[in-house]
């Protein structure tokens, strides 16, 4: 018997009105998400804000290009991390279900990706009116800690392609001329 298959994640930096990355985990069969402004830190003591968004399809977890101005999104997309995870939310010595967690306002996971891995907390700190919730994403002191290693800057290129997010601006405004 095979094992069944983790769940993913992906971050997509999102070069739109204002640079983000679209951080996104596999829950049922959505891609539960948020719009982290400075992205995933792998610094323990570098707490980043989260805003909860739409949820998103599955498939669109390995897009990249470019959303054009009449659309939702308008701006530069790039797949700038993705992997599997796991959930190990706790209460009391109990496992709860990423749904349950999320529900919940706290939860555990651990990400396995490319540039991310290890443990994370994903900490609601502000209930809005369902997509505006503000939440708090916080590396775990773990040993895949670090607070030197700054990803966001030094690792800015696509998992997916190896581009830049000019890069792929630039090779998708050819595309259209041609
Ligand atoms: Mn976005």
């Amino acid at each position: 018997m095979s094992k069944p298959k983790k769940p993913i994640f992906v971050i997509q930096e999102h070069d739109a009105s204002n640079l983000h990355y679209d951080f996104r985990i596999e829950v049922g069969n959505v891609l539960a998400s948020w719009a982290v402004p400075k992205g995933l830190s792998t610094d323990p003591e570098d707490k980043r804000l989260a805003i909860r968004t739409d949820d998103h399809d599955l498939d669109y977890a390995d897009f990249e290009g470019v959303i054009p101005p009449s659309e939702y999104g308008a701006g530069t997309v790039l797949v700038w991390d993705t992997g599997d995870y796991e959930n190990e939310t706790e209460e009391d010595g109990d496992s709860i279900n990423i749904r349950d967690a999320l529900d919940n306002g706290h939860a555990i996971i651990r990400l396995n990706g490319k540039k991310l891995s290890g443990g994370y907390v994903l900490q609601r700190i502000q209930k809005g009116g369902g997509e505006d919730e503000q939440w708090l994403i916080i590396k775990q002191d773990d040993d895949d800690a670090d607070a030197r290693r700054n990803p966001v800057s030094t690792q800015p290129e696509s998992v997916k392609s190896g581009r830049t997010i000019e890069q792929v601006a630039d090779e998708e405004s050819e595309k259209d001329e041609s």
